[in-house]
């Protein structure tokens, strides 16, 4: 069989399983089957494929069927500029997030010496993104999932800095150590009922770092709560909120004495990103 008729077949398949986005994922997983990437695909259509290899395919293709994440599959996704390892002990890192790193780097483009607390930092997408761009920039992340924390531990290995991180296991009540210049979180701040109906490939990320409570804002409270005592006066509190969470969010940091410096849309223009300062 030929590299064209294989995705062809994938295709339809992922099609029929509901998958919209069935023709670039069969891209994505062929690729992994013959190891090759998606140029050699396009470029060598007629090319024959070993049968071996139309096998693995096929059961990746299965497992797409599933709604499995294309990312939990190949076990890596691209956030910011760098390549991250992830399996289903982490949320996969959203281009949405990216928001976030553009708005520490404006916020700290004429700092050169800042301690970051990351909360639930998970995969380490944001936290790592920042120790790579600012070099003498050190960072602490916590987790409640020592398996995340592995994870993200892998990854400031690839990226090069870990000597420049420190991880620790703990829920954020538990949590009292140091002063941070600057704080950020991306926390879990899905409604409790809305994660029901969201997108099936959802059910595989860890709902830990979704569910946000009845309100949505369990999490996000404790966070402002918890930075108000960690932060240092003038300090920057980042935070990723829910499309219509703004209002609220904007009063419980106010009422922990923070100034809201500005709110950011993503790219579907929604509210994601709230930039605050410790008065
Ligand atoms: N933005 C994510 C989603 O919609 C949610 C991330 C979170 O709860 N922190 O899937």
């Amino acid at each position: 069989m030929n590299i064209q008729t294989a995705l062809k077949k994938g295709r339809l398949k992922l099609r029929y399983n509901n998958v919209s986005s069935a023709q670039l994922d069969c891209e994505i997983l062929l690729s992994k089957a013959i190891n090759k990437d998606k140029k050699f695909l396009i470029l060598n259509l007629n090319k024959e494929i070993e049968k071996s290899d139309f096998n693995y395919f096929d059961f990746l293709i299965n497992e797409r069927s599933k709604r499995k994440p294309v990312a939990y599959i190949t076990q890596k996704k691209d956030f910011w500029k760098y390549e991250f390892f992830v399996n289903e002990n982490v949320l996969i890192p959203r281009p949405d997030t990216e928001v976030l790193i553009e708005q520490i780097l404006e916020i700290t483009k004429n700092k050169s010496k800042l301690k970051i607390l990351d909360i639930g930092v998970g995969s380490g997408c944001v936290l790592l993104s920042i120790l790579k761009e600012k070099k003498n920039f050190r960072g602490i992340g916590i987790d409640l999932s020592i398996k995340t924390l592995k994870i993200c531990r892998i990854n400031s290995h690839k990226l090069g800095v870990d000597n420049r991180l420190k991880l620790y296991k703990s829920n954020i009540d538990n949590f009292n150590t140091g002063k941070y210049d600057l704080i950020v979180s991306n926390p879990p701040y899905i409604k409790k009922n809305d994660l029901k109906c969201l997108e099936k490939d959802i059910k595989f990320e860890p709902a830990q770092a979704l569910d946000g409570g009845v309100d949505g804002l369990s999490e996000l409270n404790k966070v402002i709560d918890k930075s108000a005592k960690l932060i240092k006066t003038k300090g920057c509190l980042i935070l990723e909120i829910g499309f219509d969470q703004k209002n609220k969010v904007k009063r419980i940091l106010q009422k922990k004495g923070f100034y809201i410096k500005r709110v950011v849309k993503d790219s579907s223009n929604h509210d994601r990103c709230i930039v605050s300062i410790k008065l």
